[in-house]
């Protein structure tokens, strides 16, 4: 069953720089995700910035042969007149990569992270604008604040939302959901990382077409990503020819030439109940 979906709405004039945001529950794989999609389209010869919000800076990591960048937040705190050269970071391809810092433990920001930063570099630099694709990895976790922040503020254009076929996960992408109804966001599409769940692609097949939306891509549980992660390095920079980094391509180009949104219609608790089995 299909919601309403529309095409996006075009940028106010002049180029469009896709401005994305991948959310899902914590652990999931968000920023595995979010690295190799960034690598693969870098690999594409697009433009891309991947602004993360993690304290454990790992969605540029991967990105910067392992090496950890110091977050927006950090410079801040320390009062220092920040330059461009101290935040953005050039990686694998030309990929720029900017870590605002993570949230206090079990305080969070509210959002105003992100956004203090994002204004920030927007007098230092011109990624904001100077970019084909703006990935934001941030928490995903409804509870924190950032959750809505980067869309209410108009950061975000599109939005995808990561999970397994298992139920917590699930039941997570589902919340979100109603997250975005709330705000009136549309959903973009639905990525599975597989977790070797029983009947996993059906199940979120199922899930996504329920919501309204479609799966975009079934990203096998696959340890070479892991692998080539604790090396600092994405699949696409390590194991370019690996059917993994195949998957990762696919996945980069669907998001590229994706301009469909669907407003959400998360389903009742029952429902993933049934679908999970
Ligand atoms: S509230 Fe935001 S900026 Fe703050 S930690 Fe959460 S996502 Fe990051």
């Amino acid at each position: 069953m299909r919601v309403r979906c529309h095409a996006a709405p075009a940028g106010t004039g002049g180029k469009r720089v896709k401005q994305i945001a991948i959310y899902g529950k914590g652990g999931i794989g968000k920023s595995s995700t979010a690295s190799n999609v960034a690598a693969a389209c870098a690999d594409e010869g697009y433009r891309v910035t991947i602004i993360g919000c993690d304290p454990k800076s790992d969605s540029s990591i991967t990105l910067l042969g392992g090496h950890r960048i110091p977050t927006v937040m950090e410079l801040m705190q320390q009062g220092m007149e920040i330059t461009e050269n101290e935040v953005v970071f050039e990686g694998y391809k030309g990929v720029r990569c900017v870590e605002v810092g993570g949230p206090e433990p079990g305080i969070g920001c509210a959002g105003r992270g992100i956004i203090v930063a994002i204004k920030m570099l927007q007098n230092i630099s011109s990624v904001m604008q100077d970019s084909d694709l703006i990935i934001y990895d941030v928490p995903g976790d409804i509870v924190c604040g950032g959750f809505a922040a980067p869309i209410r503020k108009g950061l975000v254009s599109e939005t995808y939302v990561l999970t397994s076929g298992e139920y917590m996960p699930l039941y997570a992408a589902n919340n979100i959901c109603k997250g975005f109804a709330r705000l009136g966001n549309p959903l973009n599409g639905v990525i599975c990382n597989s977790r070797n769940a029983e009947n996993e692609e059906n199940i979120v097949r199922a899930f996504a077409e329920e919501l309204g939306s479609e799966l975009l891509a079934f990203i096998p549980k696959v340890d070479l990503v892991q692998t080539c992660e604790r090396a600092g390095y994405s699949v696409i920079e390590k194991e370019p020819d690996s059917d993994i980094a195949g998957v990762y391509r696919k996945l980069g180009r669907a998001i590229m030439e994706r301009d469909v949104a669907c407003e959400p219609k998360p389903l009742t608790d029952e429902r993933l109940r049934e679908l999970t089995g």
